[in-house]
C-alpha cells in the first residue's frame, strides 16, 4: 500500500470491499484488488483519484453508453468549494459571476463562514449556485495517519452511522431554511466514507441526487476528481481536458482561494475560469445537482 504524508491534505478514501480501484495520485498508480482496509491517498500538492469503482452488478451500465451531455458537450464540469470558507465568496464568485457559471458551494454548518456571511450564502444561492451538504460538524477519522488535526468530539470512529445520518439530514434542514431547496447533494468531509459501525454514505444516499465522487453505480469518468492546493492554472486545465477526452466529469473541489487553507492561487482559479469560459461551446459547467440530476434521468429511464 502507499502511503504519502497526509497531513497537508488531510483526506482519506475508503473503498467498498466489492469494488477494485485504481488509484492514481500524481502519476503514480496504485492498483488494489482487495480492499479490506481503508485506503490512505495522500500527495503533498495535489492528488488526483481515477476511481475505476465498478459495483459488481452495475444496473446502469447499459444507459450509460446512450448518455449524451446537452448540446453535444464533450465533457461536464463542476466547480465545487468546501467548507463555506470566506475567500470562496471573496473571490471565486466574483470570477464565476464573470463568466456566469454556476457551482456549489459545500457548506459546513457548524463552520464560523456559515454563520458571518449567512445573507451572501442566500444571495448566492438565489443567484443559482449550489448549496451543498457538508454536515454540521465535518466528522473525520482521526485515526488517519496526519489527522491529529481532528477533535475528539468530531471524531467519526466514535460516530454511529445512525448519528451521522441524523446529522447530515439536519443540516439539510438547515439548508433549506437558507435556500428553500429540497434537492441537493453531499460531499462526504475528508472524503471518509466510514463511520464505527460501518459505511454511512450508503445510509444517506436517498437523501441527495448524487454523493459528490462516490457514485459506484457510474461508470469511472463521471467520478474523476481534483482536490488542489497550490498548484498552477495549467494543472487545473489539464485535468478539465482529461474529462473532454473521456466524456465524463472534472470535478474540482476547491478549499481556500488565495487564502484561508488547502488554497488555489487567485491567479490559477481565474485561468482556469478563462479556459473554460474560452470553450463553453465545448464544456458544460454547471452545479454538481444540475449535472448529476441529467445523469439520473438519463441513467435511469427506459434506454430511448
Ligand atoms: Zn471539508
Amino acid at each position: 500500500m502507499l502511503k504519502l504524508d497526509g497531513y497537508k491534505l488531510k483526506k482519506q478514501f475508503n473503498t467498498p470491499l466489492q469494488f477494485n480501484t485504481a488509484l492514481q495520485v500524481q502519476g503514480l498508480v496504485m492498483l488494489r484488488q482487495n480492499l479490506a482496509s481503508a485506503i490512505t491517498l495522500l500527495a503533498l500538492s495535489s492528488f488526483q483519484v481515477t476511481s475505476t469503482a465498478y459495483a459488481a452488478t452495475n444496473l446502469a451500465t447499459t444507459n450509460q453508453a446512450d448518455l449524451k451531455w446537452p448540446n453535444n458537450y464533450q465533457a461536464a464540469v463542476s466547480l465545487s468549494y468546501d467548507d463555506a470558507l470566506l475567500s470562496q465568496l471573496n473571490y471565486a464568485i466574483p470570477a464565476l459571476n464573470k463568466h456566469g457559471f454556476k457551482a456549489s458551494f459545500y457548506l459546513t454548518l457548524s463552520n464560523s463562514g456559515t454563520q458571518t456571511a449567512l445573507a451572501r450564502w442566500r444571495d448566492i444561492a438565489a443567484d443559482g449556485h449550489e448549496l451543498g451538504n457538508h454536515t454540521l460538524f465535518h466528522a473525520c477519522s482521526k485515526s488517519i495517519e496526519g489527522r491529529e488535526w481532528v477533535e475528539p468530539h468530531n471524531n467519526i470512529d466514535t460516530k454511529t452511522v445512525a448519528q451521522m445520518q441524523q446529522e447530515i439530514e439536519t443540516a439539510n434542514t438547515f439548508l433549506q431554511a437558507i435556500d428553500q431547496q429540497t434537492e441537493r447533494t453531499f460531499t462526504p468531509p475528508c472524503g471518509d466514507f466510514y463511520a464505527a459501525d460501518g459505511n454511512y454514505i450508503d445510509a444517506i444516499r436517498e437523501n441527495f441526487v448524487a454523493i459528490k465522487g462516490y457514485n459506484p453505480q457510474l461508470a469511472p469518468k463521471f467520478d474523476l476528481l481534483l482536490m488542489p492546493e497550490n498548484v498552477d492554472g495549467e494543472t487545473l486545465i489539464n485535468f478539465v481536458k482529461q474529462a473532454q477526452q473521456q466524456g465524463g466529469i472534472a470535478n474540482i473541489l476547491f478549499h481556500g482561494i488565495e487564502e484561508d487553507y488547502l488554497s488555489v492561487s487567485n491567479q490559477a482559479h481565474n485561468e482556469l475560469l478563462q479556459y473554460l469560459s474560452d470553450n463553453r461551446d465545448l464544456l458544460w459547467v454547471d452545479t454538481y445537482l444540475n449535472i448529476m440530476q441529467h445523469v439520473k434521468q438519463r441513467t435511469t429511464a427506459p434506454a430511448q
